[in-house]
This record gives structure tokens, sequence and C-alpha cells, in this order.
């Protein structure tokens, strides 16, 4: 049995491009006819003159990098978000699927509005601001992005390099899949997960792991990632049929969130076993992940 958890959960990869895709169709093409900034910072200062700056320009496309979505503006300028905790997007005022939805008062929290010339509304709402958004030269640095390392789904990310990147370090492995210099966009649920579904337990050392597991790593994650956005586009059309509203989605685990359960390996008999590394918890089964 899988069961489904519900929670204030940092987004992750799959998180951040389910609301990517959920925006994608009220965003790209259209143009922002107003923003409204409502305060001047979120974790960080807002960049200056910013509801200027995003008034009558065009978004032509929205694209993700890590855990950032990145709007590229008929200015060349690129509109940086990121969610932080408890960040969410909000649409009203389109057709989503065969619903309308009209637009809500603003509430507490709405901290950036961005009207669109196509009826819709996009509100960032966040009660504990630990979300940013910033203006930066499209094709430029950010120093949030500087040092990412390779998107999961890219050619970059391969056997060899993840195995060349990890073969030298005695940290765990655990926390070597953390590093976002390693890999972009992973966070400790899809790390659980892929380690579980690799039976690596997450106490190796990254340095320790042969070559064959180091390569098998690869594909693992992919598949993690792929099922969660799955799972998230599932997610996005019954959001869409309740409010509209883009964010946080529920999502199945095997491992993460599971201690004291059975272990849903075909014939292990393990408990799930709740470890801290770091500060973080790692759920994982001690039978069947070495
Ligand atoms: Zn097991």
């Amino acid at each position: 049995m899988r069961r489904t958890v519900h929670g204030d959960l940092m987004p992750e990869l799959p998180e951040v491009e389910t609301v990517r895709r959920g925006l994608a169709p009220v965003m790209e093409g259209a143009v922002i006819t107003l923003a409204e900034v409502n305060r001047p910072n979120l974790r960080w200062f807002l960049p200056e003159r910013m509801a200027e700056r995003l008034t009558g320009r065009r978004v032509i496309g929205l694209r993700r990098r890590s855990k950032y979505i990145l709007a590229d503006l008929d200015s060349d300028e690129t509109l940086l978000i990121h969610l932080g905790m408890s960040g969410r997007m909000l649409i009203s005022g389109v057709m989503l699927g065969q619903f309308h939805h009209s637009h809500p008062a603003p509430q507490k929290h709405d901290h950036v509005v961005l009207h669109m010339d196509s009826g819709a509304r996009i509100t960032f709402n966040d009660a504990r601001r630990f979300g940013a958004m910033d203006l930066m030269p499209t094709g430029g640095a950010h120093p949030l992005l500087v040092g990412l390392g390779p998107e999961p789904f890219g050619n970059d990310f391969n056997g060899p390099y993840l195995e060349g990147r990890i073969k030298s370090r005695r940290t765990p492995i655990k926390s070597a899949l953390l590093d976002q210099r390693i890999v972009a966009g992973l966070g400790n649920i899809y790390v659980c997960e892929t380690l579980y579904r690799a039976r690596i337990s997450p106490l190796t050392l990254a340095g320790d792991l042969a070559e064959s597991a180091a390569h098998g790593l690869v594909p693992i994650i992919r598949e993690v990632l792929a099922e969660a956005i799955e799972a998230g586009g599932s997610s996005l059309r019954d959001f869409r049929q309740a409010n509209g509203e883009l964010g946080y989605f529920s999502n199945q685990f095997q491992v993460y969130g599971r201690e004291g359960e059975p272990c849903e390996t075909l014939g292990c008999m393990g408990t799930i076993a709740r470890t801290v590394q770091s500060g973080r918890s790692s759920f994982w089964c001690p039978v069947c992940q070495r």
C-alpha cells in the first residue's frame, strides 16, 4: 500500500516543474498589463522599480532551472521566481478546464499580482516569505543560479559524470545527491526515494559506491522525478478543478514519511527507519538498502 503525504514541504524539481506547466498556458505569449508589487521584500529585497519593469512586458517563454521558474520578457529581462517553503502561484479569471474562476478578493500575503492581457490574474502568495523574486538580464548570470550542477534530465548528467563527481567524496551518498553543485533540483524527499529504489543505504559513503552503482543512479533519479512530475500533472488537473491554485500537491512516496511501516520491496521483511543526517531525516529500509 502506498499512502499520500500532504505537507508543508520544500518544493523540489517536480513541484516547481508542475507549477511551471500550470502557469505556461496563461503566461506564455501574454502581456503583463499591470504588475502590483505590494511589499519591498520577500526573503530578500525585490528588484528596484519591479512593477514598472514588468508592466507592459510580454512573456516570451517560461523556463525552469533547478527549483527556479524563469519568465523571459520581451525587455531582455527575465523574472526569476522561487517558491521557497510556502510560496503559491494562484491563477484566477480564466477558463481552466470547464470551470471558470472569478477573481478572488485580495488576501493577506498576496505579495505580487500580475494582471495578464488574457484576463488571467497570477498571484504570488507567500505567508512565510521564504520565497524570492528578482529580475536579471536574460541569458545573464544570477547569484542563485551560478554554480548549479546539471539538470537531472539533461545530457550533461550521466553515469560517468556522476561517478566522477562522487568517487573521491568521503560524505554519505545522501549528502552528495543533495549537493546542488553535483546535480540541480534534488531535495530530501526525492533523494530518499531514489536511494530506496537503488537499494543503496543513505549512510554509504559516496566514494565507496561501485562504479556500476553510481552509473545506475542516473536513470533511477530520472525515473523518480518523472513519476513525480506525472503525479503533479494529475494533481494540477485536480487543482484546476478545485480552485485554480498551483503549488503544493499531494504525492505518493515509498519511504519518505513512512517510518515504522513495512518495506514495500517484494520479499523484504524490513521496516522503514528514519535516521537524521546533517539535520535532515533520511527514510530508508535498513534491510534492503545496503
Ligand atoms: Zn526493504
